[in-house]
């Protein structure tokens, strides 16, 4: 079978497959309630969240589209309508693990830095903590690895969230554009999120944030922007 570099007619999550699971959607609305209770309400009012596996229907086999991918997008804001792709099987381990995660995202998917993917991991973990789901395999990993950026923007934001748990909640509030200049997406303004801690505070947040920058800075580009505090 010859592969296509075409687009498949049609919106790009028709050509992923639903799923269809009832401990699923369960799960989704408990943990969209946790995220909320945590950050407060979603940026753009959530009406549906259509689910996907990240895996071509029999219809766009011939599409040379990527597979196994976790993403969470608003394919229409004005009607509130979201699409969560999930990258491995319900029955997985990681699979609670990558929905918690990208359920964080729903609350505002223009946000693309590794501030809020290290956000959307701490909440993964409680929330799958919280609702008695295991957390995959991703804590040994995550406590060890020097070099991969989701280990590190999970444990810097989990010191922070220890450290700050009053202020961390606000930290998906202060926005900025991204640093590539589209107006799609934001990065956290993690100026504006330090100078709203108490006074006598701010190098504390420094000094959590600055072990982490060498290596977040190397992996920002096309996907995750990553901003320097300006008192580093
Ligand atoms: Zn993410």
């Amino acid at each position: 079978m010859s592969l296509s570099n075409g687009k498949p007619p049609g919106p790009w999550h028709d050509a992923y497959q639903p799923i269809e699971d009832p401990d699923t959607d369960a799960f989704l609305a408990e943990v969209l309630e946790l995220a909320r209770a945590e950050f407060g309400e979603p940026v753009i009012p959530i009406n549906q969240i259509l689910l996907r596996r990240s895996r071509k229907t029999s219809e766009a086999r011939r599409y040379r589209i990527g597979e196994d991918f976790s993403l969470t997008e608003c394919v229409d804001s004005t009607n509130g309508l979201f699409v969560v792709y999930i990258g491995v099987d319900p029955g997985h381990s990681n699979y609670y693990a990558l929905l918690a995660h990208e359920c964080a995202h729903l609350l505002n998917p223009q946000i693309t830095d590794w501030y809020m993917e290290g956000i959307a991991t701490v909440f993964s973990e409680q929330a799958c903590s919280a609702l008695g789901k295991e957390w995959g395999d991703w804590k040994r990993h995550f406590i060890k690895s020097r070099r991969d950026p989701y280990a590190l923007s999970y444990r810097m934001m989990s010191e922070l969230r220890d450290a700050f748990p009053v202020h961390y909640p606000q930290l998906m509030h202060y926005t900025a554009p991204n640093g590539n200049g589209s107006a799609r997406w934001q990065r956290i303004n993690i100026d504006q999120w330090i100078a709203s801690l108490p006074q006598g505070r701010h190098e504390e947040a420094l000094d959590i944030i600055e072990p982490y920058i060498d290596v977040l800075n190397k992996h920002t580009g096309k996907l995750y922007d990553f901003a320097v505090p300006s008192g580093l």
